[in-house]
């Protein structure tokens, strides 16, 4: 479990499971996840900080249960510095497992007053912001019509494909499940191999699986115009931003543009409980945050990672150095 920064508020992120190679991976992983946390809450204006925490290894299903009332227990020794919800491989049951031993969590069922699986919201901000993406791009306005690439079609990806096709788009996907796959093959779009999806020729490349996809290697080899997807940590490394910008591909800041869900958890703590609407409502004011990330790069030259991580880190310290003086 990793804390990066509580100067806006408590450290609000989601748990996530995978099967790790080592701990020293898991504990890149965690560290790198809460970093981005704080940046995302702080540029979607929301008072929380940075928390993440990671489950080394699928436990088997008698025993997934139990896996999370221990982890709430550690949650809520911690007494509200870090405040969890679901992430890549956790699912809605599993936070209300946890809500048994811990005070703390979000992201619960609607029937049980929470905004539910926030993957939805999620791929409704990557829609608006793919909107500021297309234009700061030069392209003809609107998802009608765009090649879009997702990678990865979990609980994100799918519910960005189905925005895609709602919006007439042409969608094609990869997927290591083919489960997964075959369901967004009935929903209407086209299937690649994982080797060759980066590769793809498109208007958009959506990545929705695991971080760490564009490094100098697969970013020489990329044939997109515009990369915006779900997945955190899409970068390798800093560098691959201005790499990106070389290559002459907009790259819509993956903290910026996959905040729908940490502003759909977050609402569950906002005034009046969970409110689907005012959700909505804030979660589309990605697309003009993007638009203004978008300027600012081309009136500094500056990728746009990197002015979204001005923007950011901006936010904190103002408040940081507010409480220090008052
Ligand atoms: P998920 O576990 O539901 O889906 C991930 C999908 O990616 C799965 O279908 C999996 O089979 C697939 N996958 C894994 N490795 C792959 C690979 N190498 N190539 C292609 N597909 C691969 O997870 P999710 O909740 O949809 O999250 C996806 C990404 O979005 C993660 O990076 C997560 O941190 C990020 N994210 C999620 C949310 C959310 O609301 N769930 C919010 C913000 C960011």
């Amino acid at each position: 479990m990793a804390i990066h920064d509580t100067t806006l508020g408590p450290g609000l992120g989601g748990i996530r499971m995978r099967d790790y190679v080592s701990e020293q991976e898991a504990l890149v992983d965690v560290l790198r996840l809460s970093e981005a946390m704080s940046l995302k809450a702080s540029l979607a204006g929301l008072d929380f900080g940075g928390g993440k925490a990671v489950m080394l290894g699928v436990p088997a299903r008698e025993r997934r249960a139990d896996q999370f009332r221990a982890l709430g227990r550690f949650v809520d020794a911690l007494g509200g510095r870090y405040i969890p919800t679901e992430d890549l491989g956790t699912y809605t049951p599993d936070v209300e497992q946890l809500r048994e031993t811990s005070r703390y969590g979000v992201g619960v069922a609607e029937s049980r007053g929470g905004g539910g699986d926030p993957s939805p919201m999620t791929a409704w901000g990557v829609v608006c912001g793919l909107r500021a993406a297309i234009e700061g791009a030069g392209l003809p306005a609107g998802l009608s019509g765009k090649k879009v690439v997702v990678q990865g079609v979990g609980k994100v990806g799918m519910a960005l494909v189905r925005f895609l096709l709602e919006g007439s788009a042409e969608v094609v996907v990869s997927d290591v499940d083919l489960g997964r796959l075959e369901e967004a093959r009935r929903l209407g779009a086209r299937v690649v191999t994982n080797e060759s999806v980066l590769r793809e020729p498109c208007d958009v490349l959506a990545p929705c699986a695991t971080g760490a996809v564009f490094d100098e290697r697969s970013i020489a080899e990329l044939g997109c115009r515009i990369v915006g997807g779900g997945a955190n940590n899409q970068l390798a490394t800093d560098d691959d931003d201005d790499r990106l910008a070389a290559r002459g591909i907009l790259y819509a800041p993956d903290f910026a543009i996959n905040a729908g869900g940490l502003i759909n958890v977050a609402d569950e703590l906002g005034v009046g409980g969970y409110r689907r609407e005012r959700a909505k409502a804030t979660t589309e004011a990605i697309e003009p945050t993007l638009r203004s990330i978008f300027a600012e790069s081309a009136r500094t030259r500056t990728a746009p990672g990197k002015v979204a991580l001005r923007m950011a880190r901006e936010r904190i310290e103002k408040r940081r150095a507010r409480r220090e003086t008052s």
